[in-house]
Order: C-alpha cells, then structure tokens, then sequence
C-alpha cells in the first residue's frame, strides 16, 4: 500500500484511536480525565475506546471506572489481580487495545489530553511513533534535576537513541503496538522499546502540568529501579566499565609495587610507614569490588527473572468488549 493510501486510511472517520490509561489510586482525578477526554474526542472525527488498567488501586478508583463503563460502551476496564507497576499496567493496555493507533497517557493529567489531538493528527500525516516531548515541566526540582541527568546518562550509555525529555506519553501505530506485543521482558522500559522498534518517529512538544490531585505512585526506590531498568535494558556498558575499572587498579597496583620496591632498594634501612595509607588502599579496592559486584548482580538478577518466565500480570476481571466488536454509529 502506498503512502497516501495509509493517509486516506488514517483519516477515515471510522478509523478506531484507542486510548490507554493506567490507573493506581487515581480516585480524585479519573472524573476531570474522563470530562476532559470528552470534549478532545468530539474534536477528533475518529472512533474511540478508552482502555482503563487498574493497576491494584486501594481506592475507590475501581467502583469509579465501572460507573462510567456501565454507561459508556467506549469504556473497558482490565482490573489487575494486584499492583504490578506503571509498565506493566501501560503494556496490559497496548496488549488489549484494538485500535488503529494506541494513545498511551497518565490518568492524573499531568499529559494534557488536547495534545493527544496533535498526536493523532502527526499519525494522520504518515507518523508511526508520535511521542510528546517535554518543552517545560511542572515537577520538583529535584525531579527535574535527576531526570535531566538520567536522560544524558542514559543516551550516552545506551546502544540506541532514546529521546531525550520524553515520557510513556505517545502515539503508537497499530503496526507498532503488534510488534511491541512481541517484546515479552519483565523489566521494562517502555520508551526504550519504542525507540528501538523504530518507524517513522516524531516528536510533539509540549508543557507538563503538574499532577491534578493525588500523590505519585512512583515513590524514589521505584524511580531508582525504573532508572536502572532503562540503563540495564538497553546497555552492556556498565559490564565493560567494570573491566575498565579492574584494569586502571592494576596499573595504579602496579605503579605502587614498583614504587615500593625501589624505594627498598635505593634506602635499605627506611623505616616502612603509613598505616593510614594501608587502610585508604585496602578500604578503596573493597568498595570497588563490592560496587562491581553489584553491577554483575544486578544483571544476573535481571537475568533470573527473565529465566523463569512468569506472566507478566495477571487479571483478576475485565469489563467492555473491544468496540471493534461494536457495530459503528453514526
Ligand atoms: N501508575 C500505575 N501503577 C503504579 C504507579 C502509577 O498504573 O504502580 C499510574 C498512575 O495512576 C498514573 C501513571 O501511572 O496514571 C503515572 O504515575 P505517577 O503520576 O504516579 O508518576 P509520576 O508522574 O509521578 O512519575
Ligand atoms: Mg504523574
């Protein structure tokens, strides 16, 4: 099929642009979303599915979503048996999403649902992968700090280009959605699979608001987590620095040993001192080794749980059928 036909295709009304919301404790903001969602759908001129994946919420968010699924036949609703995080959560929704593009946004209106028009319209010009792209972000300073260093640590790290200041937030192709459906690791960065299943790829951007009301599900242990994922998931590098490392002590080892023993020679009689010395020397090559070591086991960790094969979530209820299955209306 040729480009325009694609075009042609992508503009059709009744082409199907499904949306993924993941939702953990999102009780304070799945109302406004869903208010909000109405008004950019009309807009669109496309048929839409609103995918909910409750991500084991202990409020009230579940009752709140099949309200709206009981009146709403474009609402379904995936209830995990429990919290599986945010990725998994997001994947559950790629993986039962039916549409011929896959919107994927955060429920508490950090992403502005009126972009997610601009993504749909960059997907009716010929764009597979449309990502929004951080301009500015309302976050902590702290926030904004680690995540600025992360983004450059990573691209210069990581074997393939991930782009920089963005987020989950995006349009993905049906095509594209099919192959990330294929991905089946457990430890997951989304952005990163993205980047590397390739397609035609643009970018949006846009300003990030600040969370409507609740508190983040992506407390720092989990945010360290996610990080190390993103690096380990996509780069050997760390295990080469590790050889790099070994090698730079036992030059400087060497150098020492040298040292010492022409020292011996040249003045027989010196005193040997510097217990101070001794301790640094022998504290530095043991945190280094231990620093090592935890590079190698979390790789093999990761390895581990790769090896056992787990599902990766499991569903305690669905609710909707796919609108596919719908017949369309007007
Ligand atoms: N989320 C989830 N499972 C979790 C944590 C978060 O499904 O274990 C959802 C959450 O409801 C939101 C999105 O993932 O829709 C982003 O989470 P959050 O806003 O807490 O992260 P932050 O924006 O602070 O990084
Ligand atoms: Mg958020």
């Amino acid at each position: 099929m040729d480009q325009s036909a694609v075009d042609q295709q992508r503009r059709a009304p009744d082409a199907l642009v499904s949306y993924v919301f993941p939702i953990y404790n999102e009780e304070g903001n799945i109302g406004v979303l869903y208010r909000e969602m109405q008004q950019v759908v009309r807009d669109l001129g496309h048929r839409v599915e609103f995918v909910f994946v409750n991500d084991g919420s202990t409020d009230a968010s579940l009752d709140i979503l099949l309200a709206i699924a009981a009146h709403d036949a474009r609402v379904r609703v995936i209830d995990f048996a429990r919290n599986y995080g945010h990725q998994i959560a997001v994947t559950a929704g790629i993986d039962a999403a039916v549409g011929d593009a896959v919107v994927i946004m955060d429920a508490d209106l950090q992403d502005p649902p009126e972009v997610s028009a601009e993504l749909v319209r960059e997907w009716e010009n010929g764009w597979d992968v449309v990502y929004a792209q951080r301009r500015s972000r309302r976050d902590t300073a702290f926030k904004r700090i680690t995540a600025a260093l992360y983004y450059r640590l990573l691209a210069g790290l990581s074997e393939i280009d991930i782009p920089r200041d963005t987020g989950d937030f995006r349009l993905i192709d049906a095509k594209v959605a099919g192959q990330l459906r294929r991905y089946g690791e457990h430890d997951r960065f989304l952005r990163g699979m993205v980047a590397e299943i390739g397609y035609r790829q643009k970018a949006v951007l846009f300003d990030r608001h600040e969370r409507h009301a609740g508190t983040t599900g992506y407390p720092l242990r989990t945010m360290i987590r996610f990080a190390a994922d993103g690096i380990m998931g996509f780069s050997s590098k760390p295990l080469q620095l590790i050889s790099r490392i070994g090698t730079s002590m036992a030059i400087l080892a060497l150098v020492g040993i040298v040292y010492a023993l022409v020292r011996r020679i040249v003045y027989p009689d010196a005193v040997v001192s510097g217990w101070t010395f001794t301790i640094i020397a022998v504290l530095f090559v043991g945190g280094v080794q231990t620093l090592m070591t935890g590079i190698i086991g979390s790789y093999v960790g990761r390895i581990y749980t790769e090896a056992k094969g787990r599902p990766l979530y499991g569903v305690r209820a669905q609710y909707g059928v796919p609108t596919r299955a719908i017949a369309p209306t007007g």
